[in-house]
């Protein structure tokens, strides 16, 4: 089959097609055939070695896909040869403490796409039939890769981090972004009014599309004084932040009293100025937040086949463009996410 891999880590020019071996199918396994896999943030991360993932290399890149199932192996039941698939990104053990609580999102043993395992920059994987599940008619491919990861995070960072409510003002960082994009959609789906940031005035126009009632453009506008301008001096209830660097103190001070900031990413900046004084005068709360969990997961893929939710792919390209498409992803010249089409 074909599939990008990289030999060394480097810029984008690592990434090249190759022919090499279809992966094995085991007894338990599904042969998909991959119609659509989404870029992450994190695959330049892993390209560059900058994860603080160790990989074998050469290494296949790719988190999130769907496609047809091509052939299963003869314990699997209820999926057949043809059908349309989507994959979940990340296996969790299903034994380990966490597991067992419900927040498999943190799980002591899972097995990641394109981490523990050769991802879907790749004509074909091989999954676990528990990590397969049909995709509905009403799911392009595209979108199916391209919501995943995005709205599962930004589902677990608002609903269940962030706790939001209806009638919320909610501060959405970076609303171009993959993350952000789908951050915003989902506190309008909870009934919140949304302040959106992005890098330019194209960006805010999309994000007002997407339903924002407020935008700032961070290169031209102070984010804190403009968030406390939009609310009457008040601040906001919640801020999703995934952006880090010097954009999280901006957001940080846009929150109320009792507000609450969910991070779940700091590519602008891993380690970042804190003032602790406004921190406790103010009862801030800072919040971590990782992916979802795989109820979350199901949850977010029903609402898209649902049209509740919209992924918004910018670009589909092909395996040859795999380069083009991580230098189009490190320049942020993207609004929603980019796709490769194997
Ligand atoms: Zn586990």
């Amino acid at each position: 089959m074909k599939a990008v891999r990289f030999h060394e880590h480097g810029g984008p020019e690592v990434l090249r097609v190759e022919e090499v071996l279809d992966p094995a199918l085991g007894d338990d396994d599904v042969l998909v055939r991959v119609r659509s896999c989404a870029l992450n943030h994190f695959d330049i991360d892993l390209r560059e070695n900058l994860s603080r993932w160790p990989l074998p290399l050469p290494w296949i890149l790719g988190l999130e896909f769907a496609g047809d199932v091509a052939s299963v192996g003869r314990n699997v039941r209820g999926l057949s040869e043809g059908e349309r698939v989507w994959v979940l990104h990340e296996l969790p053990c299903l034994v380990c403490e966490h597991c067992l609580a419900g927040e498999d999102n943190l799980c002591l043993a899972a097995q990641m796409w394109s981490v523990q395992k050769p991802g879907g920059y790749a004509e074909y994987v091989a999954a676990p039939a528990r990590a397969v599940f049909p995709l509905p008619d009403s799911i392009s491919y595209d979108e199916a890769a391209a919501g995943q990861i995005v709205f599962t995070t930004a589902w677990h960072m608002l609903v269940t981090r962030g706790r939001i409510t209806a009638g919320d003002t909610v501060l959405v960082s970076a609303a171009g972004s993959g993350v952000g994009h789908a951050a915003l959609q989902v506190a309008k789906l909870a009934g919140a009014t949304v302040i959106a940031t992005a890098g330019s005035d194209e960006k805010l126009t999309s994000a007002r599309a997407d339903g924002a009632d407020h935008t700032i453009n961070y290169n031209r506008d102070q984010v804190t004084a403009t968030a406390l301008e939009l609310t009457g001096g008040r601040g906001v209830e919640l801020v999703v932040e995934h952006v880090g660097g010097e954009q999280f103190g901006s957001c940080l001070g846009a929150l109320r009293k009792n507000g609450r900031l969910v991070t779940c990413g700091g590519h602008a900046g891993e380690v970042v100025d804190f003032d602790i004084v406004p921190f406790f005068r103010n009862e801030w709360q800072v919040i971590g937040s990782r992916t979802g969990t795989t109820k979350e997961v199901r949850l977010v893929m029903d609402l898209i086949a649902a049209g509740s939710l919209h992924p918004r792919v910018h670009a589909a390209l092909s395996l040859e463009d795999a380069a083009e498409a991580h230098r189009i992803l490190e320049n942020r010249e993207h609004f929603g996410k980019l796709v490769l089409n194997p």
